[in-house]
């Protein structure tokens, strides 16, 4: 049935065009091209501008969803980009990253009797169009409070905690310990998902905020927070430092040489530039059969990196079945089309030596599904006698990760839960340590990048408020 010009442009959502699947899994550039003006215009265009805006509901910062989208029907893109960065300092990387499925896109009216509007898209469109534009707005500061403010970690959470202190007319000190700020942004998410150059424009934008950066300084060695407090004469610190120490399985041959955390291999492709070979070279073993142990969207960055630096063959083996996948759907579809092959319902039980210390070979184990575990999900069970072996010279397990005690040990007075994540209050990010608030990862484990953003903006908020009265009552 032929449908009518109305009907056609709610129910065909516009997708974004990209790179070939085979062409794509040999080079970082990005996979999706983004759309053209027309292109965004026609996606705008399915938007019913409810009056409730549902979506809105679903994105952690609140950006005004049908507003901004009501713009780009206008044309008015850089007016559409102003308003969602009212809300949101990183819209270029929320854009591409944010798993809108879950979010906002998941409470879209559309979403009820076809597909969503494609609002992470729009996002993505609006932010670039005004960085191609050269025409980035820097919204003009308040008197300065007089307050100082130390935030420590540069990622998405630390980030955008500093904008606001900032816009709140504090004086802000971001810390970093890498050589480079964006956190997770940076060193973990691939260059073909989230190119440097966006997290880079994002970084400028705030060091024109007026907040100084001061990177390659780890809190925890070179200062401690007390020393921060005391003696540097901050009245405040955020910290928002991530959950960046990786798992391992504890199977025997874990310390062969070839095997290698998702963690480390992703920080050496993307803060050591492997993704820049030859023009770095940095050393990586690349591998020519690689197997990537998990199932998250970690695991399949990992698997689409070893693939795109040259590895001939890559598995990705995962414990449960497809269903019980946590990594984003789209991601699992991305990998399958490049060729990247899923061992399901496989267990690895022992890392293969060749004799002399390198890696030759995982040796695995079938799995059935039992009954649901305390997480909800089937728990895995070795099929009995079910063993079998692979060749591989590069295993990359990706099996999460946890809170790094580095910081967190030099404070006998933080309060800390038993995985060593900081306990922090609701909604402020409150610690047990007067001044000291805490909030991303650190606080709520490995989770979403804007879920790190909205708990930045909570504690701003906080900190304002601890700053004017000095009130402390930490209810953790
Ligand atoms: P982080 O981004 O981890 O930043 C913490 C920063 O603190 C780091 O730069 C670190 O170097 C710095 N730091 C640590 N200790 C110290 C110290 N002692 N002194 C100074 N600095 C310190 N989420 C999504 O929403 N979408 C995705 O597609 C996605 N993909 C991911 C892919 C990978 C490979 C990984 C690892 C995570 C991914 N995530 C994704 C999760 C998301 O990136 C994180 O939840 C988010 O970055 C957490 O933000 P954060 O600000 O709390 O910490
Ligand atoms: Fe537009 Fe969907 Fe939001 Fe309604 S719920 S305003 S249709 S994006």
């Amino acid at each position: 049935m032929e449908l009518k010009t109305e009907e056609k442009s709610t129910h065909h959502r516009v997708e974004m065009r990209e790179q070939a699947p085979l062409v794509r899994a040999r080079n970082f550039k990005e996979v999706p091209f983004g759309y053209t003006p027309d292109e965004a215009v026609e996606e705008a265009s399915r938007c019913k501008t409810c009056k409730k805006g549902v979506c809105r509901t679903g994105c952690p910062v609140e950006v005004d969803i049908p507003g901004f989208i009501e713009l780009i029907k206008e044309r008015k893109f850089l007016d559409a980009c102003y308003r969602v960065k009212e809300k949101n300092a990183l819209p270029a990387v929320c854009g591409r990253v944010c798993p809108q499925e879950r979010q906002c896109e998941s409470r879209c009216l559309l979403g009820k009797t076809g597909k969503p509007v494609a609002i992470g898209n729009l996002e993505r469109f609006v932010a670039d169009y005004e960085a191609e534009k050269g025409n980035m707005r820097i919204p003009e500061r308040p008197d300065p409070t007089g307050r100082k403010v130390a935030v420590i970690g540069s990622g998405p959470g630390g980030l955008t905690c500093a904008v606001d202190l900032a816009m709140a007319g504090h004086q802000v000190t971001l810390y970093e310990a890498f050589h480079e700020a964006g956190g997770v942004l940076v060193y973990g998410i691939p260059e073909f998902r989230l190119p440097k150059a966006i997290v880079k424009r994002e970084v400028e934008y705030i060091k024109k905020l007026g907040i100084e950066l001061k990177l390659n300084v780890v809190i925890g060695k070179l200062h401690t927070i007390d020393e921060l407090l005391n003696g540097k004469g901050y009245d405040a610190c955020f910290i928002c430092t991530g959950a960046g120490l990786p798992m391992f399985l504890g199977i025997p041959g874990e310390n062969l040489n070839g095997v290698c955390s998702a963690n480390e291999y992703l920080t050496r492709a993307n803060l050591m530039k492997a993704y820049l070979f030859p023009e770095y070279e940095t050393p990586i073993k690349v591998g020519t059969k690689v197997a990537v142990l998990g199932g998250g969207n970690v695991a399949m960055d990992a698997a689409r990196v070893a693939l795109r630096l040259g590895a001939e063959k890559v598995y990705l083996i995962y414990r449960r079945s497809e269903d019980e996948m946590p990594a984003r759907k789209a991601e699992v579809h991305h990998a399958r089309e490049e060729g990247i092959e899923l061992l399901l319902l496989t267990n690895p039980t022992r890392y293969i030596d060749d004799g002399n210390g390198n890696l030759c070979g995982l040796e695995c184990i079938s799995m059935n599904l039992g009954e649901p575990d305390e997480s909800g999900r089937r728990r895995p069970v070795p099929i009995k006698g079910s063993e079998f072996q692979i060749p591989v010279d590069v295993a990359i397990p990706a099996l999460g990760a946890k809170a790094n005690p580095l910081l967190t040990r030099t404070m006998s007075d933080l309060t800390v839960n038993k995985g060593g994540y900081i306990t922090a209050e609701d909604g402020t990010g409150m610690t047990s340590k007067k001044g000291v608030f805490a909030g991303g990862d650190i606080v709520t484990g490995a989770a979403t990048v804007i879920s790190a953003m909205g708990a930045g903006r909570r504690t701003a908020n906080a900190i304002n408020e601890y700053l004017k009265w000095n009130h402390w009552e930490f209810n953790a």
